[in-house]
């Protein structure tokens, strides 16, 4: 008898215990969860930069400067980019 009431006040401890930590290990879970999302981003930028096409450099095929893409005047699909109109009508 005296077993029992042992291991019903330690199961009562137990479950108490339990309820007071189980926010404590939710936040800790989404901190945790939270930290692996960070890490995800900063490895997938890491392993393949997704740099804007606009912060891209081309090179005009006229006078040879370096441009960036959203100023360039490119023609037959971006094969050839020209960085102003003289330059183009120079080709
Ligand atoms: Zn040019």
């Amino acid at each position: 008898m005296k077993y029992l009431i042992i291991a019903a006040l330690v199961s009562i401890v137990f479950v108490l215990v339990y309820t007071r930590v189980r926010p404590y290990l939710k936040l800790i879970q989404k901190i945790v969860q939270s930290l692996n999302v960070v890490t995800d981003i900063n490895t997938s930028t890491a392993v393949q930069p997704k740099v804007p096409s606009r912060n891209k450099l081309v090179r005009c095929e006229g006078c040879g400067t370096w441009i960036p893409a959203e100023r360039a005047l490119s023609l037959n699909s971006g094969l050839a980019t020209y960085c102003s109109p003289e330059c183009f009508n120079r080709r």
